[in-house]
């Protein structure tokens, strides 16, 4: 089935057979695995991908694996057909829109854990979570056998468990990511900031405002633990329910840092009303 000019696929079967063509034309291959509800964040790693391979398929699929319970994977927005109307328009070639039974089929065992990396942050406060994201994306770069992927770095713990496992398990994907796109306020693009009341909105861009500061001051030299205890304080203050993490971590360990002789980034998850956010910068 087509809209417009891209190609709706359902099955691992016609992903396979989509991309085997491809192949046999000669054609490189490029993946970017979403959850849908696709907004202009989405788009820029589409975006990217056509400037590195001949053809790019982009996947919908909401994960269950990667919600702990009482998470919001009922209520995950989908809009399958402005999400489709989207990726034809940026030019996408195809779309894989595979169902859970297929994904998921009676008698699934398999799961794949990246020790280490998904332990602290997003993995502490989501026990599982990064094991329901290690499994789908191997499944889907197993799948798809593309040539790059790529993620964003909205997603900074995430990015750092795919690069690994796909080391890991030598799987033959280059992994690429994208900049994080925000809004005008600073507030990072993502599904959830359709969960937000108005007045939830306002606040929600302190987090990036939080975040842009505490890099200006361990920059200019202040105790990370100082200025992570008083952001932290800052964003609860300012309406925030529970700040999960305000960590300044090597970027590629996501190790806790003292100073900033390595790479640095400053990660934040902090939850307004019953939205979880999550955003970090470079230091
Ligand atoms: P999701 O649909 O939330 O699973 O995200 C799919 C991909 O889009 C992931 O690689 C995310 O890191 C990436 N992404 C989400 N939000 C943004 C954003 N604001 N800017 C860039 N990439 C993003």
């Amino acid at each position: 089935m087509t809209q417009k000019n891209i190609a709706i696929i359902r099955n691992v079967t016609d992903l396979r057979q989509t991309i085997a063509k491809w192949r046999a034309e000669g054609h490189s291959i490029g993946l970017v695995p979403t959850m849908g509800a696709l907004h202009a964040g989405h788009l820029s790693l589409v975006t990217k991908m056509l400037g590195q391979t001949d053809k790019v398929i982009a996947s919908i699929f909401v994960n269950p694996k990667q919600f702990g319970a009482g998470e919001d994977l009922d209520r995950y927005p989908k809009n399958e057909d402005a999400d489709c109307k989207m990726l034809s328009e940026t030019g996408a070639h195809a779309v894989f829109i595979p169902d859970c039974a297929s994904i998921y089929p009676e008698g699934f065992s398999t799961n794949i854990t990246v020790a280490g990396l998904s332990d602290d942050l997003c993995g502490k406060a989501r026990p599982g979570h990064f094991d329901g994201v290690s499994t789908i994306v191997t499944k889907l770069l197993v799948q798809a056998m593309p040539d790059v992927a790529i993620f964003g770095e909205k997603d900074f713990q995430q990015l750092a468990v795919i690069k690994r496992l796909q080391q890991d398990l030598d799987l033959p994907t280059k992994i690429i990511s994208g900049a994080i796109v925000r809004e005008d306020d600073g507030l990072a693009l993502s599904s959830r900031n359709a969960y937000l009341t108005a007045d939830e909105r306002k606040i929600a861009a302190l987090l990036s405002a939080t975040l842009k500061q505490a890099v200006a001051r361990a920059n200019a030299g202040e105790d990370l633990r100082v200025i992570e205890a008083e952001s932290t304080l800052y964003l609860l203050k300012a309406g925030f329910k529970a700040v999960d993490y305000f960590s300044f971590v090597d970027a590629n360990t996501l190790k806790q840092v003292n100073d900033l002789s390595g790479q640095t980034r400053v990660l934040v998850a902090a939850h307004l009303g019953k939205t979880r956010l999550i955003d970090n910068f470079a230091v």
